[in-house]
C-alpha cells in the first residue's frame, strides 16, 4: 500500500477503506510533524551513534583496556577494583557522550510545545538514569566476570543462563524499581471514567486492579498509556495529560488497546524473547571473546581478564543495535494486534480514530514518515495506517445489516 494517494484538490475525504486517511489531517498538522521528525531526528540518531561509536572505540582497540587499567588503579588496581571502576567508566563516559544530543533533542520538542519541565529537572533525570545504569551495570559486571575467573572457556553457559533470568526478573520490577525513579503513580480517582474503564475490563474478562494515572505532566504534554509488569506487577498506565485533553471516550480506546495487550500477554511475550535474546547474545559473546585477533585488538588476554570489559561491552552494544530493527517490526505487529482488540471491545471505529487523531496532533506526530524510518525505528504503525486500518476494520466489521441470518425474505 502507498502513502502517496492523496484525494484530488477539493475532494471529499475518500470513504473507501484501507484508502490512507489523508483527509484525517490538515497540511499544518501533518507539516508540523515532518517539521519536529526532521528537527529532532538528527540529534536522536547522532545521540545512539555517538553512544554505538565510543563503545565500539573502546571496545575494539586497545583505549578500553587502558581505560580500565588507569580507572582500576585509583582504587588499588585490583580486578575487583578494575572490573567495578571500569564498568562505571563505561556507563559514565556513554551517558556523557549522549548527554549533548539529549539535550538537542529537548531543545527541539521545546520550541513544539512538548516539554513542561526546565533544564534543572531534565539535569535531576539525566542523574538519575546514571545512577540507575550504575545500579544496574556494576551487579552484572561483578557477575560476569566471576563466571569468567571460574571458568574462561565455559563461562557464557552459566551467564546465558543468568541474562534470561535476569531479563525476566527485570521485566517483573520494572514497576517496582525503575517507574518510580522517573514517576509518581496514583489510583484513578473514582468517578464515571473509572468506573467505565474497569467495566471495559471485566467485559473483556481481563483481571485489572486499578488503571494508574503517571504524572507525566512535569515533563512534557504529550499523551500516552502503556502496559508494564508481570503477574502481581502489572498494570495499566495512563498519562495525567491524556486525562486532562481526551474526551472520555477516546480514553476508553486508548484503555481498549492497553486491555489487548494484556489480553494477549504481549509484555510476558516480549520478556520471553527478551530472555532468549539476552542469552544468545551471551553465547555470541562467548565466541568472540575467545577469538584470539579480537581480544588481541582490545588488548585483553581471555575472558577472564577485566581488560576483555569494553570488548564485551562493545560487542554488545553491537548486536543490540543490529537487533533493533527486528524488535520494532515485532513491536508493530503487536501495536497492530492490539488495535484490532480496542475496535472488537469497543466497535467503535469513530472514537478510536478520533484517539489516534488526538494522540498524533498532540504528540506532534508525523503521520506519514519515510518508509526506511518506519521499518527502522517505528515501534508502531503510523497514525495513518492505524486510522487506515480501523476504516478497513470498520468496513469489514459484521453489523446487524449484513447478518444474513435475520433476512426476512
Ligand atoms: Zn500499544
Amino acid at each position: 500500500m502507498t502513502d502517496s494517494a492523496g484525494p484530488a484538490p477539493g475532494a471529499a475525504p475518500p470513504p473507501t477503506p484501507a484508502t490512507p486517511a489523508t483527509g484525517d489531517f490538515t497540511p499544518a498538522e501533518r507539516a508540523r510533524g515532518r517539521a519536529l521528525r526532521r528537527a529532532q531526528l538528527p540529534w536522536a540518531l547522532g545521540g545512539r551513534l555517538a553512544g554505538l561509536a565510543l563503545v565500539l572505540l573502546l571496545g575494539l582497540t586497545p583505549a578500553g583496556a587502558a581505560l580500565v587499567t588507569a580507572v582500576g588503579g585509583w582504587f588499588g588496581g585490583s580486578r575487583t577494583a578494575e572490573v567495578l571502576a571500569g564498568a562505571a567508566a563505561l556507563v559514565v563516559l556513554g551517558q556523557a557522550v549522549q548527554l549533548p544530543f539529549g539535550a538537542g533533542v529537548r531543545t527541539v520538542r521545546t520550541r513544539f510545545g512538548l516539554v513542561t519541565q526546565g533544564w534543572g529537572g531534565w539535569a535531576v533525570d539525566a542523574l538519575r538514569g546514571l545512577a540507575l545504569g550504575l545500579v544496574l551495570a556494576l551487579p552484572v559486571a561483578l557477575g560476569l566476570f566471576a563466571l569468567t575467573a571460574r571458568s574462561p572457556r565455559y563461562w557464557w553457559i552459566p551467564a546465558a543462563g543468568a541474562a534470561a533470568l535476569l531479563t525476566a526478573a527485570l521485566s517483573f520490577l520494572y514497576p517496582l524499581l525503575v517507574e518510580p525513579v522517573f514517576n509518581r503513580f496514583s489510583p484513578m480517582p473514582p468517578g464515571p471514567l473509572r468506573t467505565a474503564l474497569l467495566g471495559l475490563a471485566e467485559q473483556d474478562g481481563v483481571r485489572v486492579r486499578d488503571v494508574l494515572v503517571a504524572d507525566a505532566s512535569r515533563r512534557t504534554t504529550a499523551l500516552n498509556a502503556y502496559v508494564s509488569g508481570l503477574g502481581a506487577t502489572r498494570r495499566i498506565v495512563v498519562y495525567d495529560t491524556l486525562l486532562a485533553t481526551a474526551e472520555p471516550r477516546e480514553v476508553e480506546l486508548v484503555v481498549a488497546h492497553e486491555l489487548g495487550h494484556v489480553k494477549h500477554r504481549d509484555v510476558l511475550t516480549g520478556t520471553v524473547l527478551g530472555a532468549m535474546g539476552a542469552a544468545f547474545v551471551v553465547a555470541v559473546l562467548g565466541l568472540l571473546a575467545d577469538w584470539e585477533p579480537l581480544l588481541s585488538a582490545a588488548g585483553a588476554t581471555d575472558a577472564a581478564d577485566p581488560r576483555a570489559l569494553p570488548l564485551l561491552a562493545a560487542c554488545a552494544a553491537l548486536l543490540g543495535a543490529l537487533s533493533g530493527p527486528v524488535q520494532c517490526a515485532v513491536s508493530r505487529k503487536v501495536e497492530v494486534r492490539a488495535d484490532r482488540h480496542a475496535l472488537e471491545l469497543t466497535s467503535d471505529a469513530e472514537q478510536f480514530i478520533a484517539m489516534q487523531r488526538r494522540l498524533a496532533v498532540t504528540n506532534v506526530s508525523d503521520v506519514d514518515p519515510p518508509r526506511v524510518l518506519g521499518l527502522l525505528f517505528a515501534t508502531h504503525p503510523s497514525a495513518t495506517r492505524r486510522i487506515a486500518a480501523a476504516r478497513t476494520w470498520q468496513a469489514s466489521a459484521p453489523g446487524p445489516a449484513a447478518d444474513p441470518g435475520k433476512s426476512v425474505v
